[in-house]
């Protein structure tokens, strides 16, 4: 089953192709829309499992991805959800015991057996969209979630893009920062000095910004390689998201965890449909 979601994946991101973006999505600058993962042989090499330590619990978490909360139709309409139907997907959520959690605290609790909830879950928004700070934030709140928020530091400051201090604000509150590097390129295709500062020079920054360590990095578009993984392990993160889809585990290599994504068609059953799949 995994396999099959995993080649129906790999099609797709050989039918499509995400470019990196700097704003808001618009028909000429597609971001993450398309799971992409690498094909073939990398494939299997990079999501192959260690070997678990013995006596080591296997713990699964639903790592949800999440972009744009708005109401919107048209291009890339997947990449919203409505403010009202996070709503109800969080209130489901509540309703049904789980606790939400940051991709740090899964990570530790996976590295240094740190406690966790009974029902973790993890929400992550991707690139910084202002609608994280005027709708997912406030919903977070009333619901007492936490979550992730993964941010390419070019987009702060820009139209649609989260400001410092609303950035400095979701910090305090409790939501994780997390990097998503600096200009969201393809980490891929750029050369060994620009992919180490990608890496680097966004988790200083947005440690200055917020005050807080940096510990986890989302790969922009997905698309990574051994090399990228390689360079993020040895910038000092404690691991990585990537948008292969799936739950986490600790079974899988903790610097390509794999996400659920959630798309604008899920509405609410879609969406516990996803859930129950684990
Ligand atoms: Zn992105």
């Amino acid at each position: 089953m995994f396999w099959k979601t995993l080649s129906a994946l790999t099609i797709s991101a050989v039918l499509l192709t995400t470019l990196a973006f700097t704003g808001t999505p618009s028909k000429e600058e597609p971001p993450d829309l398309v799971s992409i993962t690498p094909v073939g042989a990398l494939e299997k090499e990079l999501v192959r499992q260690p070997p678990l330590e013995e006596n080591k619990k296997i713990t699964t978490i639903p790592i949800l991805m999440y972009h744009v909360i708005e109401d919107y139709s048209g291009p890339y309409e997947q990449l919203y959800t409505s403010p009202q139907i996070l709503r109800k997907q969080l209130a489901f959520l509540k309703e049904q015991g789980f606790s939400a959690v940051t991709v740090h605290e899964a990570l530790n609790h996976w590295k240094k057996d740190t406690p966790l909830p009974a029902k973790p879950i993890i929400l992550t928004f991707d690139d910084g969209y202002r609608s994280v700070y005027t709708e997912a934030f406030p919903l977070l709140k009333e619901y007492g979630f936490r979550a992730t928020l993964y941010l390419h530091t070019a987009k702060i400051n820009t139209p649609g893009g989260l400001t410092t201090e609303m950035t400095k604000e979701m910090a305090g509150y409790g939501l994780e920062i997390g990097s998503h590097s600096l200009t969201h390129p393809d980490l891929t295709k750029i050369s060994p000095a620009k992919l180490r500062n990608e890496i680097r020079l966004s988790k200083k920054q947005l440690e200055e910004l917020t005050g807080q360590e940096v510990t986890t990095f989302c790969y922009p578009a997905g698309r990574y390689n051994s090399r990228v993984r390689e360079e993020v392990m040895k910038a000092g993160y404690l691991g990585a998201v990537t948008t292969r889809y799936g739950p986490a585990t600790n079974r899988e290599n903790l610097y390509s965890l794999s996400r659920i994504r959630i798309n604008k068609s899920d509405l609410l059953q879609g969406f516990i449909n996803k859930l129950n799949r684990y």
